[in-house]
């Protein structure tokens, strides 16, 4: 123990929920539909594939893929080994010792607990009471503290706020430090800012094939962004990051646009019926904009109270003690969650 640096002694291990229920509803992740039509057409490994000899470092047949799917030119890509990987490179790229990076809170985790790792000071402007966002604060900050990065989660993770493209340009306007804007989610919103990266020295946007494509388990993601950053990145990346099945279910899965088109839509109706229903039941809830849904709920333990009927939602502590996340899932599982909903609030009402 005495040999590691401070600053992971004094990290906390990131644990998610492993606790195994009849429905997941709390890791935001997507449905399992393209995977399981990949499976049913069978999938046939293209000539001359083989794990003996390492993956394409390059990703290219993928970046390429990517390219199609979201419009931009394979050269303003890198992929990673999910959108986590990506961010910890960016870590690498840009962090010096003490540097600051800054971000609205509450938001994802990850980007404070690798500006630990990275032994830089991670700065949260606090989100206003409804948990939008005011950016002149942000704006404000940065021209206070001078950060390297921001982080802007857009649409945010935990709260679904979802900031407008000319409040993102107007921050570009008033920044010179690197902003990522972390896209996890915007398939289930519009705004992208990929279209943008060239007008701009500065700006990284980051995406997953984890939510929208329902492939958190191949660890797949990518940042677009204007070649001289990429040139930078792809000097501090891991080689052969991503291995060559994951590479491959990828390319396969970007091919089916309409599937996925077919799955957001459905999302967006499971999420309508989520959002009425638990407004119907009183509680607090805040206007989504990704595949789940963030709302308050005064009822003590209610993630407990649900998992004992056999439902995983996430809970949170601190300022967000009382707050809750779930994930927009099958209608039959939006069903059942707001049926115990229903049977715990008579509990508590009786
Ligand atoms: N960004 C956000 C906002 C997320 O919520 C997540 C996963 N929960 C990630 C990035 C990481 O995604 P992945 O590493 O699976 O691409």
């Amino acid at each position: 123990m005495k040999l590691v640096r401070d600053n992971i002694k004094k990290l906390q291990e990131y644990k998610p929920n492993e606790d195994t229920c009849k429905i997941k509803l709390d890791a935001n992740e997507g449905r399992n539909f393209l995977f399981k039509s990949i499976k049913e057409d069978g999938i046939k490994f293209p000539e001359g594939f083989d794990i003996n000899v390492y993956p394409d470092n390059d990703a290219a047949l993928l970046r390429d893929e990517i390219g199609k799917y979201i419009n931009v030119d394979p050269k303003n890509i890198v992929a990673g080994n999910g959108s986590s990987e990506l961010i910890e490179l960016i870590m690498k790229t840009y962090i010096d010792e003490g540097d600051s990076i800054v971000s609205f809170v509450p938001t994802f985790s990850m980007y404070m607990i690798f500006s630990q790792i990275y032994s830089a000071n991670f700065i949260g402007v606090e989100s206003n009471e409804d948990f939008s966002v005011d950016m002149d604060k942000l704006i404000q900050k940065v021209d206070e503290i001078n950060p390297k990065v921001i982080f802007l989660c857009n649409p945010n993770n935990p709260t679904g706020h979802l900031v407008k493209k000319d409040k993102i340009k107007k921050l570009l306007d008033n920044i010179d430090c690197i902003l990522v804007v972390d896209e996890a989610y915007i398939e289930f919103a519009e705004g992208s800012m990929v279209d943008e990266i060239l007008n701009y020295e500065n700006l990284i946007v980051l995406r997953t094939l984890s939510k929208a494509l329902g492939l958190a388990g191949i660890r797949l993601g990518y940042m677009v962004t204007n070649e001289d950053i990429i040139r930078t990145i792809n000097k501090v990346k891991s080689p052969y990051n991503l291995n060559s099945i994951s590479q491959y279910i990828g390319i396969n899965a970007l091919k089916n646009k309409d599937r996925i088109a077919e799955y957001v839509k459905d999302v967006k109706i499971e999420r309508e019926f989520l959002y009425n229903s638990l407004t119907q039941l009183s509680f607090q809830v805040y206007e989504p904009n990704g595949n789940f849904i963030f709302f308050k709920s005064d009822i003590k333990d209610l993630d407990a109270k649900l998992e004992e009927k056999g439902i995983l939602i996430r809970a949170f502590s601190d300022r967000l003690n009382n707050f809750y996340r779930v994930t927009v899932g099958e209608g039959w599982q939006n069903k059942e969650f707001i049926k115990s909903l229903k049977e715990i609030l008579k509990d508590e009402n009786s």
